[in-house]
């Protein structure tokens, strides 16, 4: 397939922000992709190369891309400098300068083809060691060198890792289905298989090539990580064992890290719930669990708690945070602060997809499997249906040092990547008003005064909707920033800047600057309040009002966790509803029931 084509689709997903326009251009796309391509388009519509537990990814400098353009035209570099200065944006300049040195461009070139550019793509990520910025220039020079001017500037984009179309991969599932299975019905059955593998190439080229089968008959493979099953909550035992009908397992809720562990006799490798290899920075879960396992080859799923090595005691998570994305003094963390690794599900044996077997059962199976250690434990819990061994439990809970208690419905399947009421979570802090955090999407900031002045004021933050695939503003986030923070924030969202609301923000806000939708901060406000100045929710509590979050103060940034992964809106709906409840149940004047954010 000529690049070209892909180029052409790209110019018309640009120059919309409607998403039903946008997965329209996408079908046809994809039903003129041949199957040998479809993987190679997928991951360049989302400009990327690989499934991001690869952990390949393209970010070109652009100092080094501005070297392979200047080499490609024969064009100085502080012309392309000065240019880049008037754009902001590399694609455009280097689409400024084919377009302006068309006369000289060769006449016999090679037409480039999907292939040809991820594969050239794919060599620039792979680079490494010494000389590997010379040889990162050269191949770029090479692919601009047979480039059309607006290939050029998809090409630039795509290789700083700045393509940025708006299109996520929710979009791209509703595309395949239409283009492969006539609807977006399908989109369900899809989604599951990328749930299973976190790989969207790997899933359209198995839709490609064997329909819906062989998606339907879609298996967990060791090495492609599981989207992790999620929790909704409650505050009462009574709702929770009413939801799940009766009898639960109950477990300890650790605060730790959720780590997917892929055991093999080859390599142990552990996966965040984000899907990014954490296998370097904790060599000591690694030699922990192996030999702990006793079957050739399993998935399991847990949390991984950091120690006081003194006491034994349970620390909180923020201790182990600090390993997430950072390779260096690795040795110096384990032996400070050890972890232990406690394991709540089993997902896959020696070639059996556990996640279609009831939970009691992966249960009573990952108690054969792991054998445990001091460093390696399988997660308390009982299996119980009375409420006060339940709440004698969670206090237990409490006490050791874990959050509260995980209830699990006994007959559910593994539902990768959906947050559902077969898992509740009942944590300590939940009292009748909002004492439980939200995690929220940063989508903008507001300009600082005084002595805030050359930072923020204020950021917008967003819950998410995935029915829509959008993000809803909730509230302006001004307080809980120490000074620091506030000095690095500008530095922070530099990357993800851009002049008008992205796409799938949906805002009557008018913030000073916009961001993609990237950054997440767990958030804690004092309640959940109607407001006509927030999309979140809007009209679905009351006509003409969205729902707020009060007084929102914020608890700590939330780099384990997608933009996707934010607290979802329909969780603000019920959180607020729940909040009514109590209000009613404690009788208090129908006139305090009401609440609007205080300007
Ligand atoms: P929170 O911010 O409340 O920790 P979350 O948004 O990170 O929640 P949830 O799905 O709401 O994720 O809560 C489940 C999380 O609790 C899991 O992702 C996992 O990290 C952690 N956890 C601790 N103990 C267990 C357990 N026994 N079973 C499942 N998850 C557990």
């Amino acid at each position: 397939m000529l690049f070209r084509k892909l180029v052409e689709v790209f110019e018309s997903l640009e120059s919309t922000t409607k998403r039903l326009e946008m997965t329209d251009s996408l079908v046809m796309l994809f039903k003129e992709t041949p199957s040998s391509d479809i993987d190679k388009v997928v991951f360049l519509t989302l400009g990327e190369i690989y499934p991001p537990f690869i952990g390949l990814e393209l970010g070109l400098a652009e100092k080094l891309a501005v070297k392979a353009l200047s080499l490609a035209t024969g064009v100085k570099e502080e012309i392309i400098i000065e240019d880049l200065k008037k754009t902001g944006d590399l694609g455009q300049t280097g689409e400024n300068i084919f377009s302006n040195r068309k006369s000289r461009t060769l006449l016999f070139k090679e037409p480039l083809t999907v292939d040809k550019v991820y594969s050239t793509l794919e060599k620039i990520c792979k680079a490494t060691g010494k000389g590997a910025q010379e040889l990162k220039i050269k191949y770029l020079a090479g692919l601009l060198t047979n480039a059309e001017p607006k290939e050029v500037k998809y090409i630039l984009r795509i290789a700083q890792g700045r393509l940025r179309l708006g299109i996520a991969d929710m979009t791209i599932l509703d595309a395949l289905a239409i283009a492969f299975c006539g609807s977006k019905e399908y989109r369900e059955v899809i989604e599951r298989a990328y749930n299973l593998s976190s790989d969207i190439g790997l899933v359209a080229k198995t839709l490609t090539e064997g329909g819906i089968d062989a998606i339907k008959n879609f298996k967990v493979t060791i090495g492609k990580p599981i989207k992790p099953q999620l929790a909704e909550r409650l505050s009462t035992i009574e709702e929770i064992l009413e939801k799940i009908g009766g009898e639960c397992y109950a477990e300890y809720k650790y605060d730790g890290l959720r780590i997917q562990a892929h055991v093999s006799p080859d390599e142990i490798i552990l996966f965040s719930r984000r899907q990014e290899n954490l296998t370097e920075q904790f060599p000591d879960v690694v030699e922990a669990l192996r030999g702990t396992v006793k079957v050739r080859e399993a998935i399991l799923d847990g949390e991984c708690v950091p120690v006081d090595p003194n006491t034994g005691e349970l620390l909180p998570f923020q201790v182990v945070a600090h390993r997430r994305g950072r390779k260096y003094d690795v040795e110096k963390m384990v032996e400070e602060v050890p972890v232990i690794y406690f394991a709540f599900d089993l997902l896959y044996i020696d070639g059996e997809d556990l996640t279609v077997k009831p939970y009691f059962e992966r249960r009573e199976r990952l108690k054969t499997v792991v054998e445990e250690t001091s460093k390696v434990k399988l997660a308390e819990y009982i299996v119980s249906k009375d409420t006060s061994e339940i709440e004698k439990f969670f206090h237990k809970a409490v006490q050791e040092g874990s959050e509260g208690l995980l209830c699990k419905s006994p007959n559910s399947l593994y539902e990768a990547g959906k947050r559902g009421w077969a898992w509740i979570k009942w944590k300590r802090s939940y009292r009748s008003e909002m004492t439980d955090t939200v995690d929220l999407t940063v989508i903008g900031a507001f300009a600082g005064k005084g002595k805030r002045a050359g930072t923020y004021g204020a950021l917008l933050m967003a819950a998410y909707n995935p029915e829509e695939d959008v993000f809803e503003t909730v509230c302006k986030l001004g307080s809980g920033f120490t000074d620091e923070d506030l000095a690095k924030l500008p530095e922070i969202f530099k990357p993800y800047l851009r002049g008008e609301p992205h796409p799938r923000v949906k805002t009557v806000m008018k913030a000073d600057y916009w961001f993609t939708p990237v950054v997440v901060l767990e958030v804690i406000g004092d309640e959940i309040t109607l407001s006509p100045m927030h999309t979140c929710g809007m009209g679905a509590v009351r006509p003409g009002s969205g729902l707020a979050v009060r007084f929102p103060r914020l608890v700590r940034f939330r780099d384990d966790k997608s933009p996707e992964d934010s607290t979802t809106v329909s969780e603000i709906i019920d959180m607020y509803k729940r909040q009514l409840k109590k209000i009613e149940q404690a009788q208090i004047p129908p006139e305090e029931k009401e609440w609007v954010e205080s300007p």
